[in-house]
């Protein structure tokens, strides 16, 4: 039986649906994401979760028994807020003790459940630090730590990083990843950045307009996209429009304007003259100022550098075809004292194998 089970969660604000019948259910010990765009309905899901806000319609179970109702200091789960707040007067031990002080519990079984829990996330010799005298991850740690010491079931934490910059959050994430794997509680986290949906969850939910777009592991959600929504959403992609001219066991044949006639993995349910997308991420495209062609399984064509992009590690290069197609690629700048390969105006070949995109029916 799943941990916690979500059944046809319908949510309105007056006229606005804001959760349109979500049905879904997370594993003990899974670091569950909800993400999706601003708007979507992800923090009304975890609102339902934690008690704040009542279904309209459906069911929410945890361990089988129905939550629908039951007030949220009731709950066996624990809400994690952005940027945390730590009472800043406070030690950590009193920051970690504060819920169980409120919940009346005798003072030794607080000393010990709190010495207890700080163990857990690794701050036993941090007690009598307050949160300014601590570093972010530390803070991190306490958080979680006050979080746990009711024992929920589940932590549900919504967008707790979003207000840190890029260099800490990564740090943050390698925490909460270790922290998850060692405490082994069930995470659902909420974000609008996919890329932090990508490194921490064991799955992911991709909400638009109130529904679950696709809810799958991070790999197959960035390499096999369901929709468009998913594959523009989850990091850069390339959406070819296509038509299927010929469908074989192991292969369909697709025109793309501007490039020719690809190969691609057939799709269930494809007929020939079926429009569709193809979805191609830019490093699944080889590019070159010549490539060989007539490579068994791949397609080559030609295109002119229109842009191009130095991150440092990689340069985007967008090339242009002859029919003012765009395409996004990119190469790691491995070569030393290379800054780029390509400058804008080059003439470059591209290529790709069959198995390098998926394809959308339209
Ligand atoms: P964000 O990342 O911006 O927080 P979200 O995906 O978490 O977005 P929600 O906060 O779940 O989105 O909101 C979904 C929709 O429901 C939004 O259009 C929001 O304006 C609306 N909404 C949320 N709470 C209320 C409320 N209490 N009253 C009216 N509308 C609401």
């Amino acid at each position: 039986m799943a941990l916690l089970e979500i059944r046809d969660v319908v949510k309105r604000f007056g006229d606005f649906t804001a959760v349109n019948h979500v049905s879904l259910s997370v594993e003990a010990g899974e670091f569950f994401t909800l993400l999706g765009p601003s708007g979507c309905g992800k923090t009304t899901l975890l609102r339902m979760l934690a008690g704040f806000e009542e279904p309209d319609e459906g069911q929410l179970l945890l361990d089988g028994q129905p939550l629908n109702g039951v007030p949220p200091e009731k709950r066996p789960v624990h809400t994690v807020f952005q940027s945390y707040a730590l009472f800043p007067h406070m030690t950590v031990e009193h920051n970690v003790a504060f819920p169980l002080k409120m919940a009346k519990v005798p003072a030794d079984q607080i000393k010990a459940r709190v010495a207890e829990v700080l163990e857990d996330v690794r701050l036993t010799q941090f007690a009598r630090r307050f949160p300014h005298e601590l570093s972010g991850g530390q803070r991190q740690r306490v958080a979680i730590a006050r979080a746990l010491v009711n024992r929920p079931r589940v932590l549900l934490l919504d967008e707790p990083l979003s207000a840190l910059d890029a260099k800490l959050r990564e740090q943050m994430q390698l925490e909460l990843i270790n922290l998850q794997k060692e405490v082994g509680i069930t995470f659902i986290y909420v974000t609008h950045d996919q890329g932090e949906a990508l490194a921490l969850s064991h799955r992911i939910a991709v909400m638009s307009q109130g529904q679950v777009e696709q809810l799958d592991a991070p790999e197959n959600i960035y390499s096999y996209p369901k929709s468009r929504f998913v594959a523009d959403f989850i990091g850069q992609c390339n959406l070819l429009d296509a038509t299927i001219t010929e469908i074989a066991a192991d292969r369909m044949k697709v025109e793309i304007p501007g490039v020719g006639t690809a190969e691609v993995l057939p799709v269930a349910g494809a007929t020939v003259g079926q429009q569709g997308t193809l979805t191609l991420r830019p490093e699944k495209i080889k590019l070159g100022a010549t490539l060989p062609a007539n490579v068994p399984d791949e397609i080559h064509f030609k295109g002119k550098v229109h842009d191009c992009l130095y991150l440092g590690d990689v340069t985007v290069y967008i090339v242009e075809l002859e029919n003012g197609t765009r395409i996004e690629t990119m190469l790691p700048n491995a070569a030393p004292g290379r800054a780029r390969f390509f400058d804008d105006n080059d003439q470059v070949e591209l290529a790709w194998r069959f198995d390098a995109g998926h394809f959308l029916l339209a």
